[in-house]
């Protein structure tokens, strides 16, 4: 049975309520059945039509017929179905002609989500509703940075091995930064280093002037000055030395140091360990090889190669030469040592005696591993904030 306008007898609230929610159920049926754009048409001029048309009967048999005292209420319930009629219509017709709003939709989908409206209209606050239609704000989803997601990898490695992270502040005193890490004043060692000083300190002892820490070591006595032996900590930072950026540098770059501290460490130790840690970090296929170097805080000091995991360490992709390696089938990933007894006298009051424990360091750049990784040619681009770079590693 088509939906016909009743007479109202009744105009109390409670009533008009019940007349409005029948009218619509009757709306959302009909548009249910719609299917041609003819069926829409004829949907639209039994709503709508100025003569005759259901919106006008309500206009006559309930606003006009209402009694003085009621017309108030009566017109603004009239005046919203009729704005949730005329919607209805609209969203219908657009959906049937297929237009730009409908993105194929069926008719029976845009009712759906217009429903949430139904039991707003009897309550007077359809004007102020929230349009829930409406398509949400999208949020784009964060992603570790290239660098950072390196680093948490490979502190994740020695996690697992039973070290526990350590961080220090990155404006340092000149003792922690090099001092105590056996650098003595006019030690040619700290020109390696091209250190950003704070301005105005020079009325300040040598030892307390402020600094940019030029590598994290710092950390290292720091934790032995609040830790007794054993220990074994890795330390993720940021450090920074006056060098100009290009594609391999960048004043601010990365390190992750490690330390590990106890009766009887021998080089033994410190070979199996970070051999184990590059296997896992790389793929248990990369062979390591240790070569001797210099270092002011370890003695023996030695840098560590990994086989080249682009090449394999064959030197050549295909045809051509390998240019991480340098066709060496090599890469220099990290330096290390055993500490050099030197060190420990800065920390000896806290049961670091260089004749009863022994330890090893080791550091490495974060930043070039993960050039390395991911194939990126040029150091900056980590740093420049281009998302349409960075989403790539996402
Ligand atoms: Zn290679």
């Amino acid at each position: 049975m088509a939906y016909t306008v009743p007479k109202l007898k009744d105009f109390s609230p409670a009533a008009l309520d019940k007349a409005a929610d029948k009218l619509l159920a009757a709306l959302d049926k009909e548009v249910a059945e719609i299917k041609t754009e003819s069926d829409g048409k004829t949907f639209r001029d039994r709503w709508m039509a100025r003569k005759n048309g259901i919106l006008t009967q309500v206009n006559d048999l309930w606003l006009k017929a209402a009694p003085k005292d009621a017309k108030r209420d009566v017109g603004q319930r009239v005046n919203e179905l009729k704005a949730r009629v005329e919607q209805t219509v609209d969203t219908t017709l657009d959906h049937i002609r297929g237009g730009a709003s409908s993105k194929g939709v069926p008719v029976g989908r845009a009712r759906a989500r217009d429903s949430a409206f139904q039991d707003r209209v009897g309550t007077g606050s359809y004007a102020e509703c929230l349009d829930i239609t409406l398509p949400g704000l999208r949020r784009p989803l964060g992603a570790e940075h290239p660098v950072i997601k390196t680093m948490n990898e490979m502190v994740g490695v020695f996690r697992n091995l039973g070290y526990s992270v350590q961080e220090g502040p990155e404006i340092e005193t000149d003792y922690y930064n090099f001092e105590s890490l056996n650098f003595p004043p006019n030690h040619p060692a700290r020109d390696m280093q091209d250190t950003l000083f704070i301005a105005n300190q020079e009325s300040k002892p040598l030892r307390d002037r402020l600094l940019l820490r030029t590598h994290t070591s710092p950390v290292q006595i720091r934790t032995m000055e609040k830790m007794k032996p054993p220990i074994r900590i890795v330390i993720p930072g940021k450090v920074h030395r006056n060098d100009p950026p290009d594609a391999s540098h960048s004043p601010m770059f990365h390190q992750i140091e490690g330390l590990a501290v106890d009766i009887n460490i021998t080089f033994g130790d410190l070979k199996g360990t970070l051999d184990h840690a590059m296997k896992a970090f790389f793929g248990s296929s990369v062979k390591t090889s240790f070569r001797p170097s210099f270092f002011p805080f370890t003695e023996p000091s030695a840098e560590m190669l990994v086989s080249c995991f682009i090449c394999g360490g064959s030197g050549r992709r295909g045809s051509e030469p390998c240019r991480p390696c340098k066709q060496t089938g090599w890469i220099e990933i990290l330096g290390c040592g055993m500490v050099d007894p030197n060190v420990f006298e800065f920390v000896k009051g806290n049961g670091y005696d260089s004749r009863k424990v022994s330890g090893f360091a080791f550091g490495m750049g974060p930043d070039r591993i993960a050039l390395l990784k991911y194939g990126v040619d040029d150091l900056q681009l980590f740093f420049q904030n281009d998302i349409r770079f960075l989403r790539q590693f996402a």
